[in-house]
C-alpha cells in the first residue's frame, strides 16, 4: 500500500516503558521505585539496578515539554524501524480517513494513542506482553504494538507483506472505533448479562474490527498495490481461529471468527468502501 508519510502532527504515538507490571514504567522515580524495580526483578529477572536507570531515563523524556520536541519524540519513536515507521504512516491515514465520517455521523472523535513497546510494558488494560499480539485497550483508547510480532507474523503465520500488517493496524484501530461509536460498551454488557454467548459476541466485534479494516482499505484504494489484497487475504486466513488451533479447537471456544470468516469480513468492507457495511455484525 502507497501510504504518505507519517506527519506527527496527525498522530499520537508514545514508546513504552520497560515493565509489564502494574504500577511501573510510569515514568515516576520516587521511593516507591526501588520497591516496584526489584518486585519487577524478581518476576522477569533483570537487575534492578539496571531497571531503576531505565526508568530515570523514561522520566526525563517524560519532562521534555514544548510542541517541537513532542514532535521531535515521535518522530524517533516512528523512525525506530522500518515497521515502527510503517506503522505510524499507517496510523495517520486511519485518522484521516475516519475523522471526517465521524464528523458527519455527528459523533465525537479522538485520536488513539499508539505505543510501542519492546517486550512488555503498562497499559490502562494492565500489563501487556509480546506475547499476547497486538491489541487495544479501551480503557486509556490506545493501541499497542510490539513490532516484532510482524516478523512473526511473516515466519510462523506465512502472513507477510506490508498489507498483512497494516491490516493488523486498521483492525486494532477498528476497536478504536467500537468505543467511539459505543458499541464495545453495549456488547460488553450483553456479555456480562449472558456469559453462554460471550464468545459469539466477541466474534462479532472481531469480525466487525475487520470490516472496519476493509472500509480504511476501500476508501484509499487508489493506494492499494498488486498483491496487497492478497496479503491481507493471507493474514486474515492465517489468524482465523480455526486455522490458529489447527482445526482442533471446538467452535464455541472461537473469540476471533473463522479463516473464512474473517476474509468475508474485510473483502466486505474493501468492496464496500462504506462503514455501513459493517453494521452487519451488530444485527441480531
Ligand atoms: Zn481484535
Amino acid at each position: 500500500m502507497r501510504l504518505n508519510p507519517f506527519n506527527t502532527d496527525n498522530i499520537r504515538v508514545r514508546q513504552g516503558g520497560r515493565g509489564g507490571f502494574p504500577g511501573g514504567g510510569g515514568g515516576k522515580v520516587g521511593c516507591g521505585t526501588i520497591i516496584i524495580a526489584i518486585i519487577a526483578a524478581l518476576v522477569f529477572g533483570v537487575d534492578p539496578a539496571q531497571m531503576i536507570g531505565g526508568m530515570q531515563q523514561m522520566d526525563q523524556t517524560g519532562r521534555t515539554t514544548g510542541q517541537a520536541t513532542q514532535s521531535q519524540n515521535e518522530a524517533a519513536i516512528c523512525n525506530q524501524n522500518a515497521y515502527a515507521a510503517e506503522g505510524c504512516a499507517a496510523l495517520d491515514s486511519l485518522n484521516s480517513t475516519w475523522r471526517p465520517l465521524f464528523q458527519q455521523a455527528g459523533i465525537t472523535f479522538r485520536d488513539p494513542e499508539l505505543t510501542y513497546y519492546q517486550g512488555g510494558t503498562n497499559s490502562g488494560c494492565g500489563s501487556a506482553q509480546s506475547a499476547m499480539g497486538p491489541f487495544y485497550c479501551p480503557a486509556d483508547e490506545g493501541i499497542y504494538i510490539d513490532t516484532s510480532f510482524f516478523d512473526q507474523m511473516a515466519r510462523q503465520l506465512g502472513a507477510g507483506g506490508d498489507f498483512a500488517r497494516v491490516y493488523v493496524m486498521a483492525h486494532e484501530y477498528g476497536h478504536h472505533i467500537q468505543k467511539l461509536t459505543g458499541v464495545a460498551a453495549q456488547i460488553r454488557s450483553a456479555q456480562q448479562q449472558n456469559p453462554r454467548v460471550a464468545n459469539q459476541l466477541q466474534v462479532r466485534m472481531e469480525l466487525q474490527a475487520d470490516c472496519y479494516a476493509g472500509v480504511w482499505a476501500g476508501i484509499n484504494r487508489d493506494r492499494i498495490e498488486p498483491g496487497d489484497i492478497e496479503e491481507g487475504m493471507r493474514a486474515a486466513s492465517a489468524i482465523g481461529d480455526d486455522a490458529l488451533s489447527g482445526g482442533r479447537a471446538n467452535p464455541e471456544s472461537f473469540t476471533h471468527g473463522t479463516s473464512a470468516q474473517r476474509m468475508q469480513a474485510l473483502r466486505a468492507g474493501l468492496q464496500a468502501a462504506d462503514d455501513t457495511v459493517c453494521d452487519q455484525y451488530m444485527r441480531f
